[in-house]
C-alpha cells in the first residue's frame, strides 16, 4: 500500500528583495503510513511548518517549491488549486497554534463547524450539519455539546478553543491531520489534555498524523517517528524510541537536554546560540557553529542523512550509545 505521505527530495526557496534566493528548505525526504503519527520537531527557521505550507499550497506566490510530495500516491506539488482546494480541509485536516485567529469572531463556532462541512458536502443539510457539529464537539470533549456549538470563539477558553479546532479539522472526516504548534498557546496542563485527545482520536478514528513543533516533549509520547530538523534539512529521523534513546545527532541531544522533564522541574540543559536565518546559513554543517563536537570537516562538507542502525543521522561524528548517549529520565513515560 501506499504511504499515506511521501515527501521526496521537497525543496523550498524564497527571493529576497535584493532578488537573491535562498533554501529555506534544503531537499528533505519524510514518509508517513496511513494512522501513523509524525513529530518534526525544530526550532523556529528550522523548515518544519513550510514543508508542510508548500504542499497545501498555503505559501507566497513567487515561493520556489519543487521536488515530489505525494498524498495517498497522488502528486500534490503543482496540482491545480481547485484540487489542491478540494483536499485541504477534507482529506487533510489542519490545526494551527492560535485557533483565535483561525475561526471568525462574528460567527458561532457551530455555524462555523457547518461552514466547513457545506463547503465539502453541498447534499448535506444545515440542520444535519448542526447535529454533526454537536457529534464532533461531543468527540473532542467539550461538555455540553449543544449549548457550546451556539457560542463564539471568544466565549471559549484557550483549551476548548483548540478542542473546536480540532473538531473543525475532523469534520470531514480527513485520513491526515496537520497540527503545527497545535499546544504552544496553551498552558501545560492543558496542553497535556490536548495531546492525550490527539493521541486518542487517532487510537478511534485511525487518522495520520503530522505534528510539528519546538518542543519535542510534546511529540515523545504520541509520536510513532520523530525528524529532528535544522536550518532546512532533516538532521535525524527515526522511531521514536531510537530517537531518544540511541540519539546519533548532536542537535537531537541538545534538543533531549533542553527538554522540560514531564514533572516540570524544568529544562535540563539548552543549546546556546541561535538557529541561522535561511539567508546566512553558516556553509557546511549548519549547526557547527554551536556543536560542542563539531571538527574539521563541519565547516566545509554538509553531512548528508545516513541510516546509522537506530536512526538516520546527517552528522560527521555521530554520538555513539557508549560515549555520550543522552538518557533523559522521564520523557518517554
Ligand atoms: Fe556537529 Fe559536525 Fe555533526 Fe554538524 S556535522 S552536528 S558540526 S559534529
Ligand atoms: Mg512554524
Amino acid at each position: 500500500t501506499a504511504p499515506l505521505l511521501d515527501i521526496r527530495d521537497l525543496r523550498i526557496s524564497f527571493q529576497a528583495r535584493d532578488g537573491q534566493w535562498a533554501e529555506a528548505l534544503c531537499g528533505i525526504d519524510l514518509s508517513l503510513e496511513p494512522g501513523k503519527v509524525l513529530g518534526i520537531v525544530g526550532e523556529s527557521g528550522s523548515g518544519k511548518s513550510i514543508a508542510m505550507m508548500a504542499f497545501l499550497q498555503l505559501l507566497p506566490r513567487g515561493t520556489r517549491v519543487e521536488g515530489s510530495a505525494k498524498f495517498r500516491g497522488e502528486e500534490l506539488i503543482g496540482m491545480a488549486p481547485a484540487r489542491i482546494r478540494k483536499i485541504r480541509g477534507k482529506a487533510i485536516g489542519c490545526i494551527f497554534q492560535d485557533p483565535l485567529s483561525a475561526f471568525n469572531p462574528v460567527k458561532t463556532l457551530g455555524q462555523q463547524v457547518v461552514e466547513a462541512i457545506r463547503l465539502h458536502d453541498r447534499t448535506i443539510s444545515k440542520r444535519d450539519a448542526l447535529k454533526e457539529a454537536e457529534r464532533l464537539f461531543e468527540l473532542v470533549a467539550i461538555p455540553q455539546p449543544a449549548r457550546r456549538v451556539r457560542q463564539y470563539p471568544h466565549e471559549f477558553s484557550g483549551g476548548m478553543r483548540q478542542r473546536a479546532m480540532i473538531a473543525m479539522a475532523l469534520a470531514n472526516k480527513p485520513d491526515l491531520l496537520i497540527a503545527d504548534e497545535p499546544t504552544t498557546a496553551l498552558d501545560v496542563t492543558v496542553q497535556a489534555q490536548i495531546l492525550d485527545l490527539l493521541g486518542e482520536l487517532r487510537e478511534e478514528l485511525g487518522i495520520g498524523m503530522v505534528l510539528i513543533t519546538h518542543d519535542l516533549g510534546v511529540v515523545a509520547g504520541i509520536a510513532d517517528e520523530i525528524a529532528v530538523m535544522y536550518g532546512g534539512s532533516v538532521v535525524e529521523r527515526g522511531a521514536t524510541e531510537p530517537v531518544f534513546y540511541e540519539t546519533a545527532h548532536p542537535y537531537t541531544a541538545g534538543l533531549i537536554g533542553a527538554v522540560p522533564t514531564l514533572d516540570g522541574t524544568g529544562a535540563l540543559r539548552q543549546i546556546e546560540g541561535t538557529p541561522p536565518s535561511i539567508f546566512s546559513r553558516p556553509p557546511g554543517c549548519a549547526f557547527h557553529p554551536r556543536c560542542g563536537r563539531a571538527g574539521a570537516p563541519c565547516p566545509v562538507d554538509t553531512p548528508r542523512l545516513l541510516d546509522r542502525g537506530g536512526t538516520a543521522c546527517a552528522c560527521h561524528f555521530p554520538l555513539t550509545e557508549t560515549a555520550e548517549a543522552v538518557r533523559p529520565a522521564r520523557v518517554l513515560d
